[in-house]
């Protein structure tokens, strides 16, 4: 499922493969990723206009165009990929953006959960966005403690709630909840400033090589590593890992040193 890094990863595709080039053409070969915006409308908004530097808000990526923006979710499955306009359309490619006689950028997704949204302007955006808590990356120290002091419910939570903290998913929060040694199920609002403090640091770490990644890599040395372990083993003390559900997701977590 794309998390912040892959979201990021993404950031980068669009960025480097069309970037400052005109959208040529817009297909939409399946409209049931278009939210709240019709193939016409969406052809007639961006066609002729050039993609400008994206950014991303937690897992929401924004495709600037000068203009309207394109706000893109890429849901369990979604990517976006840079093709060849020859290249054979695979059968999840949702909407191709043709931006040059060799370039092509395609939304690709197989379950749809989310998809495009079309942003005429700012406020539109900051209406989509208003749900979202600050970005995981771009989020101060005094900013975390406060979201997070603020919650009622568990760690795990808090910190894969979109509306408190934009960007972690089920992996990056089990990731960091381990390097901190923190319980997934310790409440979020009980942490000691230390644990807080210490939650922010390993965020702010796990964050920087998973963008690096572009992914949550599956190291040996990482919890994410030994999750999916027929009988996982903690990669720092070699106690047996623990399974449940926190926060409605499959939770992994040491039960020696977290
Ligand atoms: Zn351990």
């Amino acid at each position: 499922m794309p998390e912040l890094p892959d979201v990021e990863g993404f950031r980068k595709v669009l960025g480097s493969c069309a970037k400052g080039r005109i959208i040529q053409r817009v297909d939409v070969r399946d409209t049931g990723v278009l939210h709240g915006v019709s193939t016409r409308r969406l052809r007639d908004a961006v066609e002729g206009r050039r993609f400008t530097e994206p950014e991303r808000h937690g897992k929401w990526l924004l495709a600037r165009t000068g203009g309207p923006t394109l706000m893109l979710h890429f849901g369990m499955t979604g990517e976006l990929v840079c093709c060849h306009p020859d290249d054979m359309v695979e059968a999840h490619d949702r909407v191709l953006f043709t931006v040059a006689r060799d370039r092509q950028l395609r939304y690709r997704d197989q379950r749809k959960l989310q998809g495009l949204w079309l942003a005429d302007d700012e406020s539109e955006v900051a209406r989509l966005l208003e749900r979202q808590g600050p970005d995981a990356m771009a989020v101060s120290r005094k900013e975390f403690e406060d979201v997070l002091s603020a919650r009622r419910g568990s760690v795990k939570t808090a910190l894969t709630d979109q509306s408190v903290l934009a960007g972690l998913g089920n992996l990056l929060a089990d990731e960091i909840l381990w390097r901190a040694r923190l319980r997934p199920t310790s409440r979020a609002s009980d942490l000691a400033e230390a644990d807080c403090r210490r939650l922010y640091t390993h965020m702010r770490r796990t964050l920087r090589s998973t963008v690096a990644a572009g992914c949550v890599p599956p190291r040996d040395s990482w919890l994410t590593g030994h999750r999916d372990d027929p009988d996982p083993a903690c990669p720092r003390c070699g106690h047996s890992l623990r399974r449940s559900r926190v926060a409605g997701r499959g939770t992994v977590w040491c039960p020696q040193c977290q």
